[in-house]
């Protein structure tokens, strides 16, 4: 075998599972020959990848056909001569193809933007996901590797995908339960994301492990004497918390370092729950034990299903130091989550509990099945993967998960839609309480229902917290108020058509109508106002199309007709537009069509007061009027005569689809989540983000740097006011970039 394969073939042998040796080995010359002459950015070449990647696999104790997909992921998308995954099937069999295939990124596909490409790779991996478990297992692998080795690629790449990694590959690997892997990605995300951050960190390690090293040597010496004395049969293993928690904890709960507790923890690992108990005697025998720090995680799990004992006890020098006591089972679940249980998976128990953690996704797929937006399929997926769960019992006692924030009402909806589509009210603890209300974590939930009740209210899509909920509830709209909502949908397009011109025909507006609805599926004009109106689309997404589409008409309007003399000015309306929006729409001391930019440092938005500076060669530099360079530069006389007046050209109607760059900082205490909460609160309101920089402060209060896309001073204020009203933000300011 080649040299490459040596260190996955000793993973694989110090595995206690049997592999098909000769299938893997096939594999690797497959993949080899597949990627030959490709090279890694790094020099390398290619196969190198995916053997790493398969390396990882066969650490997380997976079987040969995850280890084949593992060699094999990228041979269908990335080779040159395009292997397609019938070879690999005939080859390898249905299951690795299977595999392959969800690891397999969509590129053929028709999709708009990069964004919605984006979106759509997403999906496509839940769900293959949601069919089988072990190709997030193996695309985890796949990104991890690709961190490691991520300082082979250029800067912006780097930061993109730890931003990516950061966002959607760390909490996926949370949600598992894949400990090791998210710590191992949010420490390579954080060091390519803060540079200076993570070397102060880093620093404050080696200060305080330089010192006592010894320490650690030395009170794992005395514990494995006592353990030895009393016939245990244990390992050992000494841990430091990772950059990335230490990071966490020191900037945003403003920990000094001194004052964090599980700094240093020991670890044993023994044969038995028993022994387990055994062993936190004996800890507490030799050393005292700080109050308040034992939890018994054995006799009730964590949600995340994680169990051991802990303990912070006081060593010999007075530094304190946690203790975990586990299994070797509970040692793997806690470290490789759902990889460990998938191994582990012969008892129903564990299949079981498989389900139960995945059953987000399924959920998540199946109301994106009913409403198929891109937007709305981001955001319940970033809240179903960034917060944690809260558990809560029916009045039977059977347990319900729902993401943290979520009400009653959605409770309601996860017990079954019948009984929110029937809900008057709620009680949690036998008490009535507001059907807005956010339970906690072991509260009882009772449903009130009436079977007058007329259905669930519209304004109910505003409160709930999850996709399910707000997905069943627009089904109900779509099934039982179809006339209803064909009239609002219908009312809603009109309004946006008014503002394209007037006078179009009912037929011309049906043609447009259909070219849209077309676009994602729809058939039928009424479907797609009832779409409209139920709020299973959002119209936004179609009015460049459409916008589009009504121009078409009015330019092949014959321009003779007395009739249409009307609509012909409406032509140039748009036609002008057009044309000075690719200027940004300014007017230079009266003059329409100056070349124009906007200036960096104060990003003017409509409705600014602006000015104009004519440069050398470059047209004229947009700046807002109290921008501070423009004082500096009023003062050198030599510039006076290049201040010219500037004006914004774009009247209310039709700037609507133009956003303009606007720089935002804000000051946040408690950095916590707040990333995800910012991008949650912008993607609700649709403002796109083009770049996002998080900086630490000397007082540990986090500066974020936002880049977002606006319409205009009102549109920027509306923005500004939702960032404050986050938890957490202490200020927002319209930010200057140097
Ligand atoms: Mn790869």
């Amino acid at each position: 075998m080649d040299e490459l394969m040596k260190p996955l073939l000793d993973v694989i042998q110090n595995n206690d599972r049997s592999y098909d040796y000769e299938k893997i080995n096939k594999a690797f010359l497959y993949s080899a020959k597949m990627h030959e002459g490709q090279f890694r950015q790094s020099g390398e070449p290619y196969v190198s990848h995916p053997v790493a990647v398969a390396t990882i696999v066969a650490e997380l104790g997976l079987d040969t056909d995850s280890i084949c997909a593992g060699l094999l992921h990228d041979t269908v998308e990335d080779c040159a001569d395009k292997t397609n995954l019938s070879t690999i099937a005939s080859m390898f069999g249905q299951e690795v193809a299977m595999l392959v295939d969800g690891l397999t990124k969509i590129i053929q596909v028709q999709v708009a933007d990069k964004e919605e490409a984006h979106i759509e790779n997403i999906r496509k991996m839940l769900l293959a996901m949601n069919r089988d478990i072990r190709v997030i297992f193996i695309k985890l692998c796949d990104r991890l590797h690709n961190m490691r080795t991520l300082s082979a690629k250029k800067e912006d790449r780097q930061r993109a995908i730890a931003l990516e990694t950061m966002y959607i590959y760390a909490p996926l690997a949370h949600r598992l339960g894949m400990q090791r892997i998210k710590q191992e990605l949010e420490n390579l995300s954080l060091f390519y994301l803060d540079h200076i951050g993570y070397a102060e960190v880093e620093e404050s390690i080696k200060k305080k492990y330089g010192i006592s090293r010894d320490f650690l040597k030395e009170a794992k010496r005395e514990l494995s004497e006592k353990l030895h004395e009393n016939n245990i049969h244990f390992e050992l293993e000494g841990r430091i918390k990772s950059v990335y928690s230490l990071y966490r904890k020191m900037y945003t709960f403003n920990k000094a370092f001194d004052e964090i507790y599980d700094f240093y923890a020991v670890r044993v690992i023994v044969d038995n729950e028993l022994e387990c108990y055994t062993a936190l005697g004996l800890v507490h025998e030799m050393f005292k034990s700080v109050p308040g720090r034992f939890k018994d995680y054995i006799s009730t799990p964590k949600p995340n299903l994680y169990r051991s004992l802990h303990t912070t006890v006081i060593g010999n020098n007075g530094i304190p130091f946690e203790v975990q006591i586990r299994t070797r089972q509970m040692h793997e679940e806690a470290e490789y989550g759902l990889a460990a249980h998938w191994k582990y998976k012969s008892g129903a128990k564990a299949a079981n509990d498989i389900d139960e953690k995945l059953r987000w996704i399924a959920q998540l797929l199946e109301s994106d099945e009913n409403t198929r937006d891109p937007d709305e399929f981001m955001r319940s997926f970033k809240t179903d993967i960034f917060h944690d769960e809260t558990f809560v019992f029916t009045p039977k006692g059977d347990v319900i998960s729902l993401p943290q924030g979520s009400t009653t009402i959605d409770f309601a909806y996860a017990i079954h839609s019948a009984v929110g589509n029937k809900m008057t009210g709620a009680k949690i603890n036998g008490v009535i309480v507001p059907i807005d209300k956010v339970p906690k974590n072991g509260d009882i939930i009772e449903i009130i229902t009436s079977q007058s009740s007329k259905g669930p209210s519209r304004d109910w899509l505003k409160i709930v917290k999850t996709g399910a909920a707000r997905s069943k509830i627009r089904q109900w709209y779509k099934k039982e108020k179809r006339s209803e909502n064909i009239v609002v949908g219908k009312a809603e397009v009109e309004k946006e058509i008014r503002k394209i011109g007037k006078g179009f025909t009912e037929s011309e507006i049906e043609e447009v109508v259909r070219i849209l609805a077309k676009r994602v599926g729809i058939q039928d004009c009424d479907d797609f106002y009832n779409t409209i109106g139920f709020g299973g689309l959002s119209l936004s997404r179609f009015l460049p199309k459409m916008r589009e589409e009504f121009e078409k008409i009015l330019a092949s309007r014959e321009p003779a007709s007395k009739n249409t003399a009307d609509e012909i000015s409406q032509v140039k309306v748009v036609a002008k537009s057009n044309r000075l929006r690719t200027n940004g729409g300014i007017i230079i001391d009266g003059e329409r069509g100056c070349q124009v930019k906007f200036a960096k440092c104060c990003n003017p938005l409509p409705g600014d007061r602006i000015v104009g500076f004519i440069t050398r060669g470059f047209g004229v530099s947009v700046h807002k009027a109290d921008c501070p360079n423009v004082t500096i530069s009023r003062g050198n006389e030599e510039n006076l005569s290049r201040w010219v007046k500037a004006e914004w050209d774009t009247p209310e109607e039709t700037q609507n689809n133009e956003t303009y760059q606007a720089m935002i900082q804000l000051i946040i205490e408690d950095g916590i989540g707040i990333i995800a909460s910012i991008s949650v609160a912008l993607a609700d309101m649709k403002v796109s983000i083009s770049s996002i920089n998080t900086q630490i402060q000397k007082n540990g209060n986090m500066l974020v740097n936002l880049s977002v896309g606006c319409k205009n001073t009102a549109h920027y204020e509306s923005i500004v006011s939702k960032l404050r009203s986050l938890k957490s933000v202490v200020s927002v300011v319209r930010g200057f970039s140097n």
